[in-house]
């Protein structure tokens, strides 16, 4: 007897056909991309994990996949992903994908949660997160099912946060070091005009004294005079000495934070032009001192031109003021390519300068010798660090005392 709630009996086909719908429901319409791997010709499990993983390179291809990675990919079906080897969706773009592929054949053919970088319609690289699973037969690898998600936005999202967090944090250290340097550095200069402006104020009152109480002319000028040709002046030159140093000081200061808000204008230099206006500029000094310039074919580079032209006019103008009276001053400008950068060098036959100081000397206002009667405010390398730093390149020195220095300069390549 059949009874209301009784289950209709169910031949195995319609109980196959459910699962295929079932199975086909959940395929098609999870979020997740899914796919499946066919292997034309199974891997024997026993071989190493490189020949396995040239094997999955050759013969795996996509016989299954949902609408979702089919868009994940940039194509609008999943008919036209079935088929694509795996080589064209998960190539040996970075060391990563075949180390993902190594650990999935170490870890039994199993692995979840992990990174791997595909390539999409557009040739765009992409970043997804997912797992593998292989279906292990008689000793061979048949086929490897894997469920993935895009995580391309959130990688780069996160690539940003960390850059932007960086420059933060040396932004932050560049603001502490400002701020030190500046209070410190302005303080010296301020501390003389207090300190001279008292010892005026001392002698005005010492002049009224005197006038009150010398009865003697010829005493009483030769007193106002010691103090009007003598204490006077010199505390007036010791203030307006550091009123000078101070104005100077705020100046530069002005310099470099203007730097920071000036819009750059990178464009393809010629370096040997940019170098040979370099030289023009300072050719009376360099002439004076009878300095030979060697300059090399310099490669280009892409820069702001009147930055670039700073930075380089900074270092040759250090390599004729720093140099050795001993010696004849030869400045050397190579440059070469190297990768996607073009490196270039500005060498001289200078004084040089020891290790100890070779951090320092990028620091604001830090001069080797503070008293040197070569002009200068302390400032030229930090502009020249600050100016590289702004176009993502570097800048560095090597040196040794008595030997010269070289400072080298690397800046995106622009081709020929
Ligand atoms: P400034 O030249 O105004 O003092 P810089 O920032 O350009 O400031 O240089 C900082 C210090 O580094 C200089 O005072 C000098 O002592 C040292 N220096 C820079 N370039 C050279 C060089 N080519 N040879 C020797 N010393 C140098």
């Amino acid at each position: 007897m059949k009874s209301e709630d009784q289950v209709p009996n169910l031949q195995t086909k319609d109980v196959s056909s459910i699962s295929e719908q079932r199975y086909q429901a959940f395929i098609q319409n999870s979020s997740e991309g899914i796919w499946c791997l066919e292997l034309e010709v199974p891997i024997d499990i026993k071989a190493s994990p490189e020949e396995q993983i040239n094997c999955l390179y050759r013969d795996a291809y996509v016989i299954e996949c949902n609408d979702a990675l089919a868009r994940m990919l940039g194509f609008n079906q999943r008919e036209q992903v079935v088929g694509m080897r795996m080589g064209n969706l998960m190539p040996r773009l970075s060391s990563g994908n075949v180390d993902l592929l190594q650990e999935f054949i170490r870890s039994g053919y199993r692995i979840n949660e992990r990174e791997s970088q595909e390539l999409s319609r557009n040739a765009e690289v992409m970043v997804f997160l997912g797992s593998l699973t292989g279906v292990v037969q008689d000793g061979v690898l048949c086929r490897v099912w894997g469920v993935k998600r895009d995580i391309t936005k959130e990688k780069q999202a996160n690539t940003l946060r960390e850059a932007l967090l960086a420059s933060l944090k040396e932004k932050t250290q560049e603001m502490e070091s400002l701020l030190y340097v500046t209070s410190h550095d302005l303080r010296t200069p301020l501390v003389n005009i207090q300190g001279f402006s008292q010892r005026m104020e001392k002698a005005c009152s010492d002049l009224v004294h005197i006038l009150e109480g010398e009865p003697d002319q010829d005493c009483l000028r030769e007193k106002i005079l010691a103090i009007a040709n003598e204490q006077m002046p010199v505390c007036l030159n010791y203030i307006t000495t550091s009123i000078n140093k101070m104005d100077m000081l705020i100046a530069a200061l002005l310099r470099i934070s203007r730097l920071g808000r000036s819009d750059l204008n990178p464009v393809k230099l010629d370096m040997n032009r940019l170098v040979a206006e370099v030289i023009r500029a300072l050719k009376t000094q360099a002439d004076q001192d009878g300095v030979v310039f060697h300059v090399a074919k310099l490669p280009r580079c892409l820069g702001d031109a009147s930055e670039i032209n700073q930075v380089f006019t900074n270092l040759v103008d250090n390599a004729i003021k720093y140099r050795n009276i001993e010696k004849p001053l030869i400045i050397r400008i190579t440059g070469e390519l190297s990768g996607t950068e073009a490196v270039y060098c500005v060498a001289d036959t200078g004084c040089g300068i020891s290790q100890e100081h070779h951090e320092k000397i990028w620091t604001m206002f830090y001069r080797l010798n503070p008293r040197s009667p070569i002009a200068g405010e302390g400032i030229g390398l930090t502009l020249a660090r600050r100016i590289i730093q702004r176009h993502s390149g570097r800048i560095w020195l090597e040196s040794l005392p008595g030997e010269g220095c070289r400072f080298f300069v690397s800046l995106t390549a622009a081709g020929a």
